[in-house]
């Protein structure tokens, strides 16, 4: 039989509960649907995803699942992320991160040079320093006293020889889309339902030297709330700082929005921002709720995200405002 005081205990705590689970979500309470569940940005997605299922279909943890995810891509040499992407102006490949987990635990590193793997130190930072970011020669110390080897610096000829053509006019003029885009951004659910997220990138091809973007930055580039949902950008990097984009698109999810209709939201206010320049650039965001369920928006025409759960492994080409 339960007693008075334990009575009183539990009512209260979950009447406590609900009320939490009611203000800030505002989400049904139904049961979770699809999960496990991976979505990432671009069609290097699917590669990433798969590497991502591998560790979400044994019944592991999202943020294994987000950092193996995407250290396909960085390891990928057709692909844009990573050591083989492009330089900076002054020839130099800079490299940013950002990692978070189901209990607001974030790392972060920026204009980290010669290591492989820049998600991986960005959970290092997460898990091992006091702090959330860690960049440039600090990020590399880091990274080198963590056992990361240091790399040769080196362009891989693909970029060697984009940066010689560049050089010759030498204009800095991003458009990022289908063929010029240099990220990946990875959000999860695992099967406890937990969420967790990734984002890497080389940032803008040819950039001023010392130059970071959305990426590596928590709130801007990635953003998890395990009550709500979470969310990955991409695109130019200086217009979804602008707006705080991916922790926006989760402060839209909270209040009952689904995650397209979010992403939608911070888009069109990316869109009055740019004014008449808002089909000159990209900017896509993808999210998941806490439900399992993804959705993603994008400026211009061009974006695709991949997902992948128990029931499907597809590319989805994004819904755009222009
Ligand atoms: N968001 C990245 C940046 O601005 C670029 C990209 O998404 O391709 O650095």
């Amino acid at each position: 039989m339960i007693n008075r005081r334990k009575f009183i205990h539990a009512s209260v705590f979950s009447s406590l509960a609900g009320a939490i689970s009611q203000r800030f979500t505002n989400i049904p309470k139904e049961a979770l649907v699809n999960q496990p569940v991976v979505v990432s940005t671009w069609d290097v997605g699917i590669e990433a995803n798969k590497g991502a299922w591998e560790v979400l279909r044994n019944g592991g943890r999202a943020l294994d699942a987000v950092e193996q995810g995407v250290m396909v891509t960085e390891s990928s040499r057709s692909c844009c992320v990573g050591l083989q992407a492009n330089p900076d102006r002054d020839g130099y490949v800079t490299l940013d991160a950002c990692i978070m987990d189901e209990a607001f635990n974030c790392g972060s590193v920026a204009f980290l040079e010669r290591i492989k793997h820049p998600i991986s130190v960005a959970r290092r930072v997460m898990e091992k320093t006091p702090h959330v970011m860690l960049v440039g020669s600090g990020a590399r110390q880091f990274a080198i006293a963590e056992g990361f080897p240091l790399e040769e610096e080196k362009l891989y000829p693909e970029a060697k020889k984009a940066y010689e053509n560049w050089l010759k006019k030498g204009i800095y003029a991003p458009v990022i889309n289908i063929e010029n885009h240099d990220t990946i951004g990875m959000v999860a659910m695992d099967a406890k339902g937990n969420l967790s997220g990734s984002c890497t990138t080389s940032g803008m091809a040819f950039k001023m030297r010392g130059r970071v973007g959305d990426s590596p930055i928590i709130g801007a580039g990635l953003f998890v709330d395990n009550e709500v949902g979470a969310c990955t950008a991409t695109g130019q990097g200086e217009d979804v700082i602008r707006v705080a984009g991916s922790h926006t698109v989760v402060e839209f999810m909270r209040q009952g929005m689904s995650p397209e209709t979010a992403c939608k939201k911070v888009i069109e206010r990316i869109a009055r921002i740019k004014k008449d320049k808002a089909k000159d650039i990209q900017v896509a965001f993808v999210a998941l709720n806490k439900r399992g369920q993804a959705g993603s928006f994008a400026l211009n025409k061009g974006f695709s995200y991949a997902i992948r759960n128990n029931s499907t492994e597809k590319l989805i080409t994004a819904k755009s405002l222009f």
